[in-house]
């Protein structure tokens, strides 16, 4: 297979500014039932008081339940939490040193948070560990102004886990054309000599942890790869005792007048923070997608909350879909599929195994290079996606 790097495209760049949305007057909480709900109209909620399995990013009164949607669902039993803006704790919080952390009381600590623990519980120190930096999105930029902003806590943290399970081999990945960054961590790195800085090239596709190991260690059994986000939900639990409550949101597209990125509290709604946020051009047709332009999914933006796992929202012009055409036999599609699958071959014949479908992480990346319009991504057509 070969790599490819993603066309630019008419959309603005982001501006350097930050703009913050944190006090959102409604805030909505993920839960899955409400048989074990065990609160009424009016009880108040702490910040990060446990409501079933979610934690509360605001303090303030719960007023009722509401169906949302996210990224995983369109039918979202959400609670909602009028937010009095005070960020109250039930109990005080304080700040840690992170030296006094070893393998067992971090891993107890990150027991808090199922994703960190499971990713974390499993390194070993011969493992090469990488801290993935990339975003494959052109237009998005919120893991490059995590880097601006925090380089050195992020730094510190890596530095924390490289001692802590005893690494010799930790790595954080970042494109080679994301000057600023680069720019940003070197002057940091002294601080930290054994991290290593590896630059990767602005292929498609390496944001995709997978493909991120397999570009760069691709017979090496012992790599471990953890998301620069997580790096900084690692960073709260340990150093500030606290659950990640907000995150940074790219909002661009070619219906936004000024992209941003925007330090978002989880569980706000995109109706709010657009209108509160965001100018749009005059143009009233357009549609919302989440988590990418190649590979993302509309959304409808009234009902839609923001999770963890949402790092961009792009607001785009409706454009009339190119109607499909027949293959030329170009071979662009599985030529360069990072995956090294054949999705013309699993377009024309039915009956593939579902094992071997299975390797396509849904990336478009097929589609978008079909100069037929053929609409090939299997994970799609399988309804896996
Ligand atoms: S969507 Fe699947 S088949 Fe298409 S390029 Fe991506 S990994 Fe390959
Ligand atoms: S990219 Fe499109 S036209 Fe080219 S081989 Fe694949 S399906 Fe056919």
């Amino acid at each position: 297979m070969e790599y490819i790097s993603l066309k630019e495209n008419k959309i603005k760049k982001v501006s350097s500014h930050i703009t913050d949305f944190l006090t959102p007057n409604f805030i909505y909480v993920p839960i899955n039932n409400i048989k074990d709900l065990r609160l009424k109209s009016g009880d108040y909620i702490y910040k990060e008081q446990k409501i079933l399995n979610e934690y509360s990013p605001v303090s303030g009164h719960f007023v009722g339940i509401n169906y949302n949607s996210s990224i995983d669902s369109d039918k979202l039993l959400t609670l909602v939490i009028q937010n009095d803006g005070k960020e109250l704790y039930k109990h005080p919080k304080k700040s840690n040193n992170l030296k006094k952390f070893n393998k067992e009381n971090l891993l107890s600590t990150l027991e808090l948070n199922h994703k960190l623990f499971s990713k974390l519980k499993d390194i070993k120190s011969n493992d090469l560990v990488i801290i993935n930096a990339i975003e494959d999105e052109i237009n998005s930029a919120s893991k490059i102004m995590l880097l601006d902003k925090k380089a050195d806590i992020i730094l510190k943290t890596i530095d924390t886990l490289r001692t802590i399970f005893k690494l010799e081999n930790i790595y954080l990945a970042i494109k080679n054309n994301d000057y600023n960054s680069v720019k940003k961590i070197i002057a940091h790195l002294g601080t930290y000599p054994n991290i290593n800085l590896k630059l990767v090239p602005n292929y498609y596709g390496l944001e995709d942890n997978l493909n991120l190991k397999n570009y760069l260690f691709k017979n090496n059994q012992n790599v471990k790869i953890i998301d620069l986000f997580l790096i900084m939900e690692i960073y709260n639990l340990l150093k500030l005792d606290k659950i990640t409550t907000k995150k940074y949101l790219t909002i661009t597209g070619d219906n936004v007048k000024t992209p941003k990125v925007i330090n978002v509290k989880v569980g706000s709604l995109l109706k709010d923070i657009i209108a509160t946020c965001i100018n749009l051009k005059e143009n009233k047709d357009y549609v919302v997608i989440a988590n990418g332009l190649m590979n993302g999914k509309i959304i409808n933006p009234n009902t839609f909350i923001i999770t963890s796992e949402i790092n961009n929202i792009f607001i785009m012009k409706n454009k009339k879909v190119e109607k499909a055409k027949e293959c030329i036999n170009c071979g662009l599609c599985y030529k360069f599929c990072p995956r090294e699958i054949n999705p013309k071959y699993l377009n024309e014949n039915k009956n593939v195994s579902l094992k071997y479908i299975s390797k396509c992480n849904g990336c478009n990346l097929c589609s978008y290079l079909c100069p037929s319009h053929i609409d090939l991504n299997p994970l799609k057509k399988e309804g896996l996606k």
